[in-house]
């Protein structure tokens, strides 16, 4: 066992115990969150070691929180309902992640998938992210830095495809680098100013379909790295 870096503690106490990640989990299936897979991984990723030390006592509150570099942690609830309609009726097979921010959602990830990709165009939050989740030992999980926008040619096709930052359209680098029967959720902005949806692309051997889901509330996806 390693020994946790100085002030964070991993078997925790209090308000980063294990039993408070386990009330985060009996309230996400509270809302709706169902499939075993998503539940256990959350009940296994420490979200506090993704936050700051300040919020860590925050941490499992269902609540987005700052990251840094204008960016934040997506709240619990959108991190589940997320990963769960991605995986829905099938294996998450090679995943890719667009925007690894503190690294939270590619652990969950990399967690239930055999093969994670997370790409984040801010250097220093893909570094912040490295050493967040370095005590995790996650070995399927790899961090690129780039614009995710572009996909990640050299290891496409994907089975699954997770944006974590709204775009104004569907990124075309992303429909081309989904597998056919693959399956892709992103935020996108719809219509007026700063409304947003949850949209689910799926591939068949025929084309795409668009499936519109919940409103959200995400940063925006940039393009080009920072
Ligand atoms: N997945 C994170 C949420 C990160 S917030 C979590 O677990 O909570 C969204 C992230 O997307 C930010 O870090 C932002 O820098 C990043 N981002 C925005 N546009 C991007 C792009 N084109 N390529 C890669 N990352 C991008």
């Amino acid at each position: 066992m390693n020994a946790p870096r100085p002030g964070r503690n991993v078997v925790g106490i209090g308000m980063t115990s294990q039993r408070t990640r386990a009330r985060m989990v009996e309230r996400l299936r509270e809302q709706g969150i169902t499939d075993v897979r998503v539940l256990e991984a959350m009940a296994g990723v420490p979200r506090h070691l993704f936050v700051e030390e300040a919020l860590a006592s925050r941490a499992y509150e269902d609540t987005a929180l700052p990251i840094g570099f204008a960016q934040t942690i997506s709240q619990p609830y959108v991190v589940a309902r997320m990963i769960e309609i991605l995986i829905q009726k099938k294996e998450p097979g090679k995943v890719l992640e667009v925007g690894t921010g503190c690294g939270y959602q590619a652990a969950v990830l990399a967690s239930i998938a055999t093969e994670v990709y997370s790409i984040e165009r801010i250097r220093e939050l893909l570094e912040r992210a490295r050493t967040n989740l370095r005590e995790l030992r996650l070995k399927n999980l790899r961090l690129m830095y780039g614009d995710g926008a572009a996909g990640l040619e050299k290891a496409a096709p994907f089975d699954s495809i997770i944006v974590a930052a709204a775009a104004p359209e569907l990124p075309q680098a992303l429909l081309q680098q989904l597998a056919p029967g693959g399956r892709m959720i992103l935020p996108l902005r719809d219509g007026a100013a700063q409304a947003q949806r949850l949209i689910l692309v799926e591939r068949s051997a025929r084309g795409y379909t668009e499936t519109a889901l919940d409103p959200v509330r995400f940063v925006p996806l940039r393009v080009g790295k920072a």
